[in-house]
């Protein structure tokens, strides 16, 4: 089975604070964004890469690509103003009709091979899948500091990327939704919106995206734990 992957490095990750692009400092030394496209650069499945990045960042990537000789990596694009903009111009990217098409945040570096391959076997029936864990925490509707619900957990799960479609389902999706005017918070969502189908693949805690500085703290406690497993 293969598939064709929509990487998204164009937002400004503002949370992070940084003086950069949160997709370009380091972890051990090699750039987050790097860290996730050698995750498919190694994933014998994985047929291409198409790398979103903010306008003003695309020679900056393209080293890191020649750099780190991520050969997939064919084609980068410049995104758009939200990520729902971002993955609809990778989508103009994608070389084949038939393609198997995965989205995924370029600040999720910890996305495991076995993960993808449990993704693109789902899609292959349902149309959409994505990578999901259920919720830990109890969770909490709240208006004004009163909680008005407790929500029942056992139906809840935190979201992921990537997540994975046929790309005449996505498509769709997403046309209909920017003639609609809908934005939604992940691409999923603009499937549902459409009426399709979603199917939920169970993934990993490990899939952080990393969004704030005490998201690095994690990220450098992961890495040291797949070290110590024999990882890299
Ligand atoms: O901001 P946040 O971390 O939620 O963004 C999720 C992913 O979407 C990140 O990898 C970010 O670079 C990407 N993104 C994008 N274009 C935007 C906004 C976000 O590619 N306009």
């Amino acid at each position: 089975m293969t598939y064709e992957v929509i990487v998204l490095a164009a937002g400004q990750g503002k949370r992070m604070g940084a003086s950069k692009n949160k997709q370009l400092i380091e972890i051990n030394q090699i750039p987050m964004i790097v860290h996730t496209l050698l995750v498919f650069e190694k994933d014998n499945w994985c047929e291409r890469i198409i790398l979103v990045g903010a306008p003003l960042e695309l020679d900056i990537l393209a080293s890191l690509v020649n750099e780190y000789g991520l050969a997939k990596v064919d084609c980068i694009t410049p995104g758009g103003k939200e990520r729902q903009h971002s993955v609809y111009e990778g989508l103009k990217n994608v070389s084949s009709e038939e393609a198997i098409v995965l989205i995924h945040d370029g600040a999720r570096p910890f996305i495991m091979i076995d993960a993808i391959h449990r993704l693109v076997e789902k899609v292959s029936v349902y149309g959409a899948a994505i990578v999901a864990v259920p919720v830990k925490d109890t969770i909490k509707k709240v208006e004004n500091e009163i909680v008005t619900e407790t929500v029942d957990r056992k139906s809840l799960w935190a979201v992921q990327t990537p997540q994975a479609f046929r790309l005449s389902t996505i498509q769709a999706a997403h046309d209909k939704a920017l003639a609609e005017g809908m934005l939604g918070t992940d691409d999923a969502s603009l499937v549902e919106y459409a009426g399709g189908f979603v199917s939920i693949v169970p993934g990993d805690y490990d899939n952080i995206k990393i969004t704030t500085q005490e998201d690095l703290y994690f990220a450098k406690a992961i890495l040291e734990k797949r070290k110590a497993q024999g990882g890299n």
